[in-house]
């Protein structure tokens, strides 16, 4: 596998707060990485970790499988809150001062101009944009000197539903484009829509990392009971194909990858084994609960 960013052991504190509790994970070059968790989980922190804003308590990383480095970091694109242009501005003026400031990408205005939509209203000034498009400008920037990485915390942050759908669409164009794109976000649906991979981090701890069809599985629950539930326990444990067996207050949970649950077939088993089941219900178990559950947070769905 081809790593753009591995994280070795990163802790990180202020003071006597512990905002990153050593977090190790690898990204994929050529995924979407989502980083996952509800306000103040530590994502910026991390993000300003990996973008030498910010030093590590402990630990190391490595980009592109180096040691961190200026002449490294070029290769990389970042957008972690809203630019200051200046409003009275087009957005081509605003990109050409970005690049000089940046001292890359300055003749390549117009093409990321184009690459996020905005050509035809370059000459418009900032301040007659919308707010999708001015986050669009902003990607536009972390565009300049066609970086390999972007780094994005919150793109959607503060958008309406319209800018939201814009700035997604733009992420999956420049994925399937070969960027690798690491991006913090506190929605779930965001990550499940967006992302390849995902890091679940809550209150500094990485509670989940890898592919998102993993980490975020969807699963079927059967809930049954019996009035012997020590014997129900035994039956279910013989009849297998299960990824685990919990107890609930209304019996047992028995857990299956999302579309393989029978009632039935359970049913007719438990009956052939001795067991008159007095409780029998599947229940799906939604992404939204498995975040719930995984971060002990509400989700904003
Ligand atoms: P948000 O989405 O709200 O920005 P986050 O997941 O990005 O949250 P961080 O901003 O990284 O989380 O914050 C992680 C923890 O570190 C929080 O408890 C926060 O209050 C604390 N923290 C962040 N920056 C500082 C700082 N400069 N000084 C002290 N504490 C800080």
């Amino acid at each position: 596998m081809n790593t753009v960013l591995s994280l070795n052991g990163i802790s990180k504190n202020y003071g006597r707060i512990r905002a990153l509790n050593n977090v190790s994970f690898e990204v994929p070059a050529g995924s979407v990485f989502g980083i996952l968790g509800p306000n103040g989980s530590g994502k910026t922190t991390l993000l300003g970790i990996t973008l030498d804003i910010l030093r590590p308590t402990t630990g190391s990383f490595k980009l592109r499988g180096q040691d961190p480095s200026a002449d490294v970091r070029k290769g990389i694109g970042t957008l972690l809150e809203t630019p200051n242009f200046y409003h009275f501005l087009s957005g081509e003026r605003n990109l050409k001062i970005a690049a000089e400031i940046k001292g890359k990408g300055q003749n390549q205005v117009d093409s990321v101009l184009e690459r996020v939509n905005l050509l035809q209203r370059k000459t418009s000034k900032f301040r007659t944009y919308s707010l999708g498009m001015k986050q669009r400008l902003a990607i536009a920037s972390a565009l300049l000197g066609d970086p390999e990485v972007l780094i994005f915390d919150e793109p959607t942050n503060g958008l309406d539903p319209v800018g939201i759908a814009e700035i997604r669409e733009l992420i999956k164009k420049l994925a399937k484009e070969g960027k690798t794109i690491i991006m913090a976000s506190h929605l779930l649906d965001e990550v499940e829509k967006v992302c390849t991979h995902v890091a679940i981090l809550k209150k500094g701890e990485l509670l989940a990392a890898g592919h998102v069809d993993e980490v975020l599985v969807n699963e079927d629950i059967i809930e049954i009971s019996a009035s012997d539930l020590a014997k129900l326990e035994q039956v279910i444990t013989g009849y297998g194909g299960y990824s685990h067996i919990k107890h609930s207050d209304n019996g047992l949970q028995v857990f299956y990858p999302v579309g393989t649950a029978k009632l039935e077939a359970m049913n007719q088993h438990c009956f052939n084994n001795g067991v008159v089941l007095n409780h029998l219900q599947l229940k799906k178990k939604s992404l939204e609960s498995k975040f719930f559950e995984l971060t002990g947070t509400q989700s904003d769905r």
